[in-house]
């Protein structure tokens, strides 16, 4: 087993993790607890650039929707959501499973990198289908958008409180989708628990409202990683851009909208794809126009003999 570790990367900083902290993490109820401390610590940084930050020029230069402005009354809202949501949903499941589920067992032995890595990005592919088809049958069937989803809507600009400012249902589909995926591949704990974290810094980072030039949507190749501006869109334009992280099944399926970047700039490809759907409008509108007229017509001619008597 010893030269087995040697070779595992991730071993000293499993052990500084682990170390006397055995019983903590093995709770079940040390996912809910990390999840959420970790939330409201990478909410806060963006909630003071929203209130404070309003003359810092050298941030604002970034902001996707300019016009918008963040006021205290909308984060007062959306914070007293996810509270809500967490006292009344999520620490009540989390007090169950604590009570029924048994410890978790700690695997003292660090995953090997290769393994943590293709784990990782395999549960991000997954969640991204996972959620994005969930997310686009939330869109398209009125009474669902309406009764779970309306709420996340309520702003056109987001800002990083309305990350979970959702539905209780919508917000434990997500949570279910973070927990479970990983054990799908059997993952070590470490693995689980860094996908959930990592997966609150990406769904936080969707909605901050900024287009920074550090984010990971301008690393990734062959813009298959939306980011901020892409999740930007969606709440502007909420028929489109489904799909909360990549853009493969967007544009495979024809909901992908290209995003307006920093300052509202909208790029060729936005103004080609805005001009294109007008057209498609103002031909839908011609086509109607037209059946209406020949309808109307018809009518006409034959109410004449009924008006001649
Ligand atoms: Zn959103
Ligand atoms: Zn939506």
């Amino acid at each position: 087993m010893e030269p087995e570790r040697e070779f595992r990367v991730l071993q000293p900083i499993w052990d500084i993790i682990r170390d006397g902290r055995e019983d903590f993490l093995g709770s079940p109820l040390f996912p809910v607890f990390i999840s959420v401390t970790f939330y409201f610590v990478a909410v806060l940084p963006f909630m003071i650039i929203d209130l404070y930050g309003k003359e810092w020029h050298r941030v604002q230069k970034y902001k996707i929707q300019p016009n918008k402005e963040v006021t205290w009354p909308m984060v007062r809202q959306t914070i007293w959501v996810t509270f809500w949501n967490h006292v009344m949903y999520i620490l009540p499941s989390s007090v169950a499973q604590w009570i029924w589920q048994p410890p978790i067992p700690l695997d003292p032995i660090a995953p090997p990198l290769w393994e943590y890595v293709w784990q990782i990005s395999a549960s991000f592919v997954i969640f991204d289908t996972y959620y994005g088809s969930i997310h686009a049958v939330f869109h398209k069937v009125r009474f669902l958008y309406r009764w779970l989803h309306a709420i996340h809507h309520e702003y056109h600009s987001p800002f990083s409180w309305v990350t979970q400012y959702l539905h209780p249902w919508e917000l434990i589909i997500v949570g279910f989708g973070t927990t479970f995926i990983p054990w799908l591949f059997n993952a070590h704990c470490f693995t689980t628990y860094s996908f959930m974290l990592l997966n609150i810094i990406i769904a936080v980072e969707s909605h901050i409202g900024f287009d920074f030039p550090w984010a990971a949507h301008h690393w990734f190749p062959f813009g298959i990683y939306g980011g901020a501006p892409k999740h930007d869109m969606h709440h502007y334009k909420p028929l489109t851009n489904f799909q909360p992280y990549f853009n493969t099944w967007d544009k495979l399926f024809g909901t992908y909208c290209p995003p307006m970047s920093a300052g509202g700039h909208k790029s060729a490809e936005l103004l080609a794809f805005e001009s294109k759907k007008r057209s498609e409008r103002q031909k839908n509108f011609k086509n109607v126009f037209t059946v209406c007229g020949w309808l109307n017509l018809y009518v006409w001619k034959k109410l004449a003999p009924v008006r001649a008597a």
